[in-house]
């Protein structure tokens, strides 16, 4: 993922990603408005809600046009393992792991057979590397077993594969093949959609069914780059920079 946080995100295909980034949020100079700010998380509902979602989306791509995913791949089985190297590691840790990885095993076949201790070891500075290896040996083996070594399109097909979750799932379907099944939901989309007042939920499958209809299908991959920019660059879980936040007079969280 990012920089120096942890967990994923988005961009399109086999093409690799634009390197192009975009800004932080630029402060706005207008005050703070206690009045438009929704009084308290949870408390909007309705066509309210829907409307507050879709202000915070626009000010988010208005922020961060250019969000992307920052794993670096060329072809989806490459953003699957990134993926799941990506857990509880940076996306920049896992930048600088895969290149080699990805000039050893240059498919599914070849990753397939891989050497158990030579793979964790290829990845070991990624952390909990032998869960990690397991995990992309069998999902390169169920790949060539069951899908002749290509990454499926579909969501009931990638869960099926270890190591594969929802929110794997979705990081593939909406970066490697510009499918929108759903949203990313990481810590960060899970965090910032409590903060917005968006959802109480907490767990990561009831956020993403909370926010799914407040959004345009076709946004959907785009949204969570842009909640995943914000929470890495603006919005930190322990220490958010509400005083430089493009949302701070409508978001309910807000420390002003
Ligand atoms: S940085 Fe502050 S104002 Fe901005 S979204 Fe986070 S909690 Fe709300």
């Amino acid at each position: 993922m990012a920089a120096n946080q942890k967990r994923p995100a988005v961009k399109d295909g086999a093409a690799k990603r634009s390197k192009a980034k975009a800004g932080a949020a630029k402060p706005s100079k207008a005050k703070v408005s206690a009045a438009k700010r929704p009084k308290s998380r949870g408390a909007l509902s309705g066509a309210a809600l829907e409307r507050h979602a879709l202000e915070i989306q626009r000010r988010l791509e208005a922020a961060y046009p250019d969000a992307h995913c920052e794993l670096d791949f060329r072809t989806p089985l490459q953003l699957l393992v990134a993926t799941i190297l990506s857990a509880q590691c940076t996306d920049k840790r896992v930048n600088m792991v895969t290149p080699a990885l990805f000039a050893r095993y240059a498919d599914a076949a070849a990753l397939a057979a891989a050497d158990l201790a030579e793979l964790e070891e290829i990845i070991r500075s990624t952390g909990f590397y032998r869960n990690k290896a397991k995990s992309i040996l069998g999902m390169a083996r169920a790949l060539v077993e069951r899908h002749g070594g290509d990454v499926p399109r579909t969501m009931d097909e990638l869960v099926r594969l270890p190591g594969v979750g929802r929110k794997t799932a979705n990081v593939i379907l909406g970066n490697a093949f510009g499918i929108n099944d759903g949203i990313v939901v990481d810590t960060h989309v899970g965090r910032l959609a409590n903060r917005f007042g968006l959802t109480r939920e907490t767990d990561a499958v009831k956020v993403e069914q909370a926010l799914l209809p407040l959004f345009p299908r076709q946004s959907w991959t785009m949204l969570s780059h842009v909640m995943i920019w914000h929470g890495r660059r603006v919005c930190d879980a322990r220490k958010p920079k509400c005083g430089e936040c493009p949302l701070r007079d409508i978001c309910p969280s807000a420390l002003t």
